[in-house]
């Protein structure tokens, strides 16, 4: 299948999960995660209407997105992979959002940089709900304490919080506790779940899902 037609089926597709949930499709955001994959796989894409992409590296996002910006102006562009305090710049340049505002230190340079060129993104805080000491995010317990310092701190506001559930476990329990943080925080929207789990996510509340190789094939 060509990733048009897979485009049409994950909308299908999104719509079902909502219905089967008593939510509107209009409440669930597609970010279609095109990393690794290049201008020839995106375009389809685009020609078929999706206009919200994800990306997780600064440095591949600049080599192919100011192109397509160009051509499509309605674009929304959300880095959702670890972000260096050296890259903020270009990431705030680039990106419409960032999902992965996870310390102190990234928090500060993003805030600085929005100030210094005028800018304002979308933010969310990435939580590390399974605790891996291998993957980015606050853990759950910081997350009030670090939601205070980038609101009254920083001045910034935080749209979001995401997850990425451990490869391995029944991601359920984990978009329930993002879902949970949320709400006990006054956070408004929850980007969680991928190929594997986008369905069980908007069950969950998810507001945006992050699909990358059911969209565009495997990586
Ligand atoms: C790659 C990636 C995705 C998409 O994963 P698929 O399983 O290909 O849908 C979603 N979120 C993040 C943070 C990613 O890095």
């Amino acid at each position: 299948m060509s990733s048009a037609d897979n485009y049409a089926e994950i909308t299908a597709r999104i719509g079902a999960a909502c219905r089967a949930s008593d939510r509107q499709p209009e409440t669930v955001t597609l970010v279609a995660v095109s990393k690794t994959f290049g201008e020839e796989e995106i375009r389809p894409v685009l020609n078929a209407g999706q206009c919200v992409f994800g990306e997780n590296r600064v440095q591949e996002a600049q080599a192919k997105w100011p192109a397509l910006k160009a051509d499509y102006p309605g674009l929304v562009l959300h880095l959702i992979g670890p972000l260096q305090s050296n890259k903020a710049g270009d990431a705030v340049a680039l990106f419409d959002v960032i999902e992965t505002i996870d310390r102190e230190k990234i928090a500060r340079a993003v805030a600085d940089e929005m100030a210094r060129q005028g800018r304002t993104l979308r933010l969310y805080v990435q939580v590390n709900t399974g605790l891996e000491p291998q993957k980015a995010g606050v853990a759950p317990d910081e997350v009030p304490a670090f939601l205070a310092l980038c609101r009254a701190e920083l001045g910034l506001t935080i749209e979001g919080l995401m997850c990425i559930p451990p490869a391995e476990e029944n991601p359920g329990p984990h978009f329930a506790l993002l879902e949970q943080l949320a709400r006990d925080n006054a956070v408004e929207k929850l980007s969680m779940g991928m190929s594997s789990d986008f369905e069980t996510a908007i069950a969950f509340g998810a507001t945006s899902v992050r699909v990358g190789s059911a969209l565009f094939g495997a990586r």
